[in-house]
């Protein structure tokens, strides 16, 4: 079970979120093709942390964007 750390609620348990993603940077809408061929397919997967968006569902319905450490599932900020 995860406990995810909602900012208006206090931490819940996860089946109250929905999953919207990583939250990666993605490149202006005039770069290049293979900068959008990096960043959409050729991802870096060695960071052991990331950012990434959930949604309160069950709660108070917000968005937010968390850091949690992929090796220990903890959620940073
Ligand atoms: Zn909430």
């Amino acid at each position: 079970m995860l406990l995810i750390p909602c900012p208006n609620c206090g931490e819940r348990d996860e089946i109250e979120f929905d999953y919207g993603g990583r939250a990666i940077q993605y490149p202006a809408l005039n770069n290049s093709m293979s900068d959008w061929h990096m960043v959409l397919h050729q991802r870096d997967n060695s960071t052991e942390t990331i950012e990434e968006f959930w949604y309160h569902q069950s709660g108070c319905e917000c968005w937010f964007k968390v850091t949690r450490n992929l090796n220990t599932h903890e959620f940073e900020s």
